[in-house]
C-alpha cells in the first residue's frame, strides 16, 4: 500500500483561499495610503512654513527701507544743524543703499495692489530724497539758515509721513497675511497629530488583522499537516497490521498443511519450533497435548528455548485449561499457573496459557510468553487464534492416528491386523535378507475354541480372544509384530529370531495362555490352551507363502501331537 508525504487537498497553502488575496489587498492599500499621508502633510506643512519666511523677510524689507530712509534724514538734520560733514555719513550710506533696497522689494512684489504701492513707494521716495539733497546742498553753498527754511516749509515732512504710512500699511498686511499663514500651519500641525493618531490606530488595526489572519491560517495549516501526518502513520499502521495479519494467515496455513502430513502427534516436536516464532514473534513457549490420561497433558513441542517448561501438566495446575479460556499472568500482576512456578515471567513479559480447543472438547494447551506492551493484546488475540487452529490440526492428527489404528489393528484382540501382518512379514523379511539377518514366524491356534464358543457362548469366546492377545502382546518385544490372522488363529513375526528364541518365546506365551483364569460374570471360564507352530527364515521357507505354509504344518502337528504345545517347523 502507498503512504504519501503530500497533505490532502483541504490541506492546501492557506493564500489560495481568494477571501485572504482580498484581505492582503485590502492591507496593502491601507498600509500605502498610511505611509503617504505625513508625506503629503509635511510638504503642506513646508510650503507655509517658506511662505511665512518670506512675509517675514519682505516685512523685515519694508522695514529696513523705511530705516534707511529715516537714517538719511537724521544724517541732513545733523549736518544742517553742525555743518560737520561727519554727520553726512548715515545719510551717504543710505542714499547709496536705498536703491537695491527698493529693487528688492520690487522683486518680491506679489499682487497688483502692492506693485501700486510700492511705485507710490518709490515715488515719494525719490522726493525725499531729492528734498534732502536740496537741503544738504544749501547748507553746504549758503549756509544753515537756507536750509532751515526749505525744511521748515515742511515738504520733506509730508513725503515722510506718507512714506510711514505707506510702508506701514504694507508692513501691516504682511502682518495679515504672517498671522493667516501661522494659523493654517496650526491647523495642518493639527490634522498632522489626528492623522498621526489615526495612522497609528489603522497600523495597529492592520498590524492587529494581520496576525490574527497570520495565526488562524498558521494553525489551521499546522492542524491540517499534524491531522495529515496522523492519518499517514494511521495508515502505515494499518498497513502494517494488515500485513502482519495476512502473513500469519499464510504461516498459519503452511503449518496446518505441514500438520495434515504428520502421521502421529511425536512429530509435531519438529513441525511447531518451525511455525510458532513466527506466528507469535518474540515469543517462547510450549505445547500441550491429552494422550493417554485426561488427567495430565504431556509436552508435544516446545520454541525459544526450552524455557524450563515441565515435560507433564496436570488439568488442575493451569487457570487457562480451569476457566476454559485464555488467561495472560504478568511479572508483577495476575494470577500464576502452577505449572509455571518454575518459570516466572520476567519484567516486560506475559505469560499466556490457551487451552486448544476444538468442536467443544479440549485437546491440549498452548502456554506462550510474549513481550508485555502495546502488542500484547494483539499477541493473545493471535495466540487464541493458533490454539484454535494448533486444535483443528492435532484433532486431524489424533483422527487420522485412529483411522490408521483402526485400520492396522483388530478391534477385539488389539493386535495388528491380517493386512498389517502380510505387509509386514513382507517387509520384515526383506529386511532379513538385506541384513542377513533370522526372522521366525509362529502359528497359533486355541484348542477346541468351537468348543469353548458353543458351551459358554460366544461373548465368552471374546472374553478368552482378548485375553489371549494380551498374553501376546506382553510375550514380545517391542520389534515384534504380533497380529490376529483370523478366528481364533493367531502369528507372530519375529524379527532377528531365531528357531530356538522362538521356541521359548512360543512357551512362554503358552504358559502365560494356559495359566489364565477368566471369569465371565459369576461364572468361571475353563483353561485355555493354544497350540503353537514355529518356521524360521530361511531354513523353513524361502518367501512368505512357504515360511507360512511351514509354520502351519508345524501348527498341525502340534495339534496332532495333543495341543497345547509348541512344534518346530521339520
Ligand atoms: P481345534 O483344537 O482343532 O482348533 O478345535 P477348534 O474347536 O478350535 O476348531 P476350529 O479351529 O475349527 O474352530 C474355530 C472356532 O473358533 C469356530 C468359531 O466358533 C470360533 N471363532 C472364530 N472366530 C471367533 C470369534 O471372533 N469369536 C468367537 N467367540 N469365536 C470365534
Ligand atoms: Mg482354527
Ligand atoms: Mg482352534
Amino acid at each position: 500500500m502507498l503512504v504519501t508525504d503530500n497533505p490532502p487537498a483541504e490541506h492546501a497553502p492557506a493564500m489560495g483561499d481568494p477571501g485572504l488575496r482580498w484581505l492582503a489587498a485590502v492591507i496593502l492599500v491601507i498600509v500605502a495610503c498610511l505611509a503617504a499621508l505625513p508625506f503629503v502633510s509635511s510638504r503642506e506643512a513646508d510650503s507655509t512654513m517658506t511662505a511665512l519666511k518670506d512675509v517675514a523677510d519682505k516685512s523685515r524689507a519694508y522695514d529696513r527701507l523705511l530705516g534707511l530712509l529715516k537714517d538719511a534724514e537724521t544724517g541732513q538734520r545733523g549736518y544742517i544743524i553742525t555743518g560737520d560733514a561727519a554727520f553726512l555719513a548715515p545719510y551717504d550710506n543710505a542714499t547709496l543703499e536705498f536703491p537695491d533696497a527698493l529693487r528688492a522689494l520690487v522683486a518680491l512684489a506679489e499682487t497688483a495692489a502692492e506693485r501700486a504701492a510700492l511705485g507710490e513707494i518709490e515715488r515719494l521716495s525719490r522726493l525725499k530724497l531729492d528734498e534732502l539733497a536740496d537741503t544738504v546742498a544749501l547748507r553746504r553753498e549758503r549756509g544753515p539758515d537756507a536750509a532751515a527754511a526749505v525744511v521748515r516749509d515742511r515738504r520733506g515732512k509730508i513725503y515722510m509721513d506718507r512714506l510711514r504710512v505707506l510702508v506701514g500699511e504694507q508692513i501691516d498686511t504682511l502682518e495679515r497675511r504672517r498671522h493667516a499663514l501661522r494659523d493654517r500651519l496650526r491647523t495642518t500641525l493639527g490634522y498632522n497629530t489626528v492623522l498621526g493618531i489615526a495612522a497609528s490606530v489603522a497600523s495597529a488595526l492592520v498590524i492587529g488583522i494581520a496576525l490574527y489572519v497570520a495565526t488562524r491560517t498558521l494553525r489551521e495549516r499546522a492542524q491540517g499537516a499534524a491531522q495529515a501526518h496522523q492519518l499517514a502513520e494511521a495508515q502505515a499502521e494499518q498497513a502494517r497490521q494488515s500485513q502482519a495479519r495476512s502473513q500469519r494467515l499464510a504461516d498459519t496455513a503452511q503449518m496446518l498443511q505441514a500438520m495434515d502430513s504428520l502421521t502421529g502427534a511425536e512429530e509435531l516436536r519438529e513441525v511447531l519450533p518451525a511455525f510458532l516464532p513466527r506466528l507469535l514473534p518474540g515469543s517462547a513457549g510450549a505445547v500441550y497435548l491429552y494422550r493417554n490420561s485426561r488427567d495430565f497433558l504431556q509436552r508435544a513441542a516446545t520454541w525459544g528455548g526450552d524455557g524450563g517448561h515441565p515435560d507433564l501438566v496436570g488439568a488442575d495446575q493451569c487457570w487457562g485449561l480451569r476457566f476454559g479460556r485464555v488467561h495472560a499472568a504478568g511479572s508483577g500482576d495476575g494470577m500464576h499457573c502452577a505449572h509455571c512456578a518454575a518459570t516466572p515471567p520476567p519484567e516486560n513479559r506475559t505469560n499466556l496459557c490457551v487451552p486448544m480447543i476444538s468442536q467443544g472438547e479440549v485437546l491440549g494447551l498452548l502456554v506462550a510468553s510474549v513481550p508485555a506492551g502495546p502488542d500484547a493484546a494483539m499477541d493473545q488475540a493471535a495466540a487464541t487464534a493458533i490454539s484454535e487452529q494448533l486444535a483443528l490440526g492435532t484433532s486431524n492428527i489424533n483422527l487420522r492416528e485412529v483411522l490408521r489404528r483402526q485400520s492396522t489393528t483388530d478391534e477385539l484382540t488389539g493386535l495388528y491386523n491380517r493386512r498389517w501382518f502380510d505387509e509386514t512379514l513382507r517387509r520384515e523379511l526383506f529386511r532379513a535378507e538385506r541384513k542377513r539377518a533370522a526372522l521366525a514366524v509362529v502359528m497359533i491356534d486355541l484348542d477346541r475354541f468351537k468348543h469353548m464358543n458353543d458351551t459358554y457362548g460366544h461373548e465368552a469366546g471374546d472374553l478368552v480372544l482378548r485375553a489371549v492377545g494380551q498374553c501376546l502382546r506382553d510375550g514380545v518385544r517391542r520389534s515384534d509384530v504380533a497380529c490376529r490372522y483370523g478366528g481364533e488363529e493367531l502369528v507372530l513375526v519375529l524379527p532377528e529370531c531365531d528357531g530356538a528364541a522362538a521356541v521359548r518365546c512360543a512357551e512362554t506365551i503358552r504358559t502365560a495362555i494356559e495359566a489364565l483364569s477368566l471369569r465371565q460374570g459369576d461364572v468361571l471360564l475353563p483353561a485355555v490352551t493354544a497350540s503353537f507352530g514355529v518356521a524360521v527364515w530361511p531354513a523353513h521357507g524361502d518367501d512368505a507363502a512357504t515360511l507360512l505354509q511351514s509354520a502351519d504344518r508345524a501348527l498341525y502337528a502340534a495339534k496332532h501331537g495333543g495341543r497345547n504345545r509348541v512344534c518346530m517347523a521339520a
